[in-house]
């Protein structure tokens, strides 16, 4: 439709006046990743001191966890923790518990210490390690290799040659911390979003907000559209970082009882109340496959899967199998989840 110039300043001056205008929006980026932040307040300025508080406090938790950062406080433990007890702050020391806790529930899918043998690979370059490499950095890649002191708040490595790497967890605590933060200042309604995942407050002003999940082979495509309230959606895709050698796919998710990259699916997206909890688990469901990964998330009360497999087939958690029957047939990839997950869970 073509528009009408002469009507459009009066057009645009009636809805801007509760809607258009408090928006407050900015993209970044940060953490490796492209980093959204969307608010409303009635206050336009409140929007917008909000929006820039979640970009502060994306940058520092990009400061505190980078692995690529050599002053960052995890670049610290790489360096000095398998030659003993390394002091970490609460918040690091926090998230690494939590993420030993996932390497247990997911019986070591989800392993930090795969950086032990994935900083191998150079996506970029498309360079990856020999298979004999691969052998030996394996050797220190166990989660149970990592040992926490809760009081002295320390980390250490019973190993040498040990990495951690906390890419498939922090985006998702970064945006968690983002959305404590908005709500401390009386938002209701934001969207908050670094690479794959986002989390959403409220609804976007009485519609709920729509995430999409991307056709893993088609980037303009979707394969569902889900539409969320005061919840989270990770995804975790082999189309992010990767490069292809002889038809074999090299991406950047591990499983680390090989040393290479998890081929079972091409994208896994998990719904669930908590940013750091989705994260971490479309990571593990990844590892995991199709049939674990769903037997893992069918037994979680929040949380709700959607799986594309290695052949291009969609699978739901049983929360959303209801839908199953509203999608297209195989190939096309075209569904719309076409009601609130909020009343599915
Ligand atoms: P991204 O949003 O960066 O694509 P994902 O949630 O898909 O992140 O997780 C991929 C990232 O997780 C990798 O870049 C790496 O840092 C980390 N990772 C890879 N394999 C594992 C694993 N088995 N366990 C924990 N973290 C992993
Ligand atoms: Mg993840």
């Amino acid at each position: 439709m073509r528009v009408n110039y002469m009507i459009l300043p009066f057009l645009l001056l009636f809805f801007s006046h509760a809607s258009i205008a408090d928006w407050a929006k900015k993209r970044a980026s940060i953490m490796g990743t492209e980093v959204a932040v969307e608010v409303w307040h009635e206050d336009s300025a409140k929007a917008a001191s909000a929006v820039d508080s979640v970009m502060q406090e994306m940058q520092r938790v990009d400061h505190l966890m980078s692995t690529h950062k050599e002053t960052s406080a995890l670049a610290k433990i790489n360096r000095l923790a398998s030659a003993g007890p390394v002091k970490v702050g609460a918040e690091l020391f926090g998230l690494i518990d939590k993420s030993l806790k996932c390497s247990e529930k997911t019986h070591g899918a989800f392993d930090i210490t795969y950086a032990s043998v994935g900083y191998l690979y150079d996506y970029r370059h498309a360079s990856r390690p020999q298979q004999s490499e691969v052998e030996s950095a394996l050797q220190a890649v166990d989660y149970r290799l990592i040992s926490l002191d809760a009081d002295k708040q320390t980390v250490t490595f019973k190993r040498e040659g040990m990495r951690i790497d906390l890419g498939g967890i922090a985006k998702g605590y970064a945006v968690d911390q983002s959305i404590k933060i908005l709500a401390r200042q009386g938002i209701r309604h934001a969207r908050v979003t670094a690479g794959g995942d986002t989390r959403v407050l409220g609804s976007r002003l009485g519609r709920p907000w729509t995430v999409g999940v991307r056709h893993p082979r088609a980037s303009k495509k979707m394969v569902a559209v889900i539409p969320l309230m005061d919840e989270a959606i990770s995804t975790s895709g082999d189309y992010e970082r990767y490069f292809d050698e002889s038809g074999i796919r090299y991406h950047h998710i591990i499983n680390p009882e090989t040393g290479d990259s998890a081929r079972e699916v091409r994208s896994v997206s998990i719904i669930g109340p908590k940013a750091v909890m989705t994260d971490a688990l479309s990571t593990s469901v990844f590892v995991l496959g199709v049939e674990s990964g769903l037997e893992l998330i069918n037994s979680m009360d929040d949380y709700e899967a959607i799986i594309v497999d290695k052949s291009g087939s969609l699978h739901y958690s049983t929360g959303l199998e209801q839908f199953q029957s509203a999608n297209e047939p195989e190939g096309s990839h075209n569904n719309l989840i076409p009601s609130l997950l909020a009343s599915v869970n």
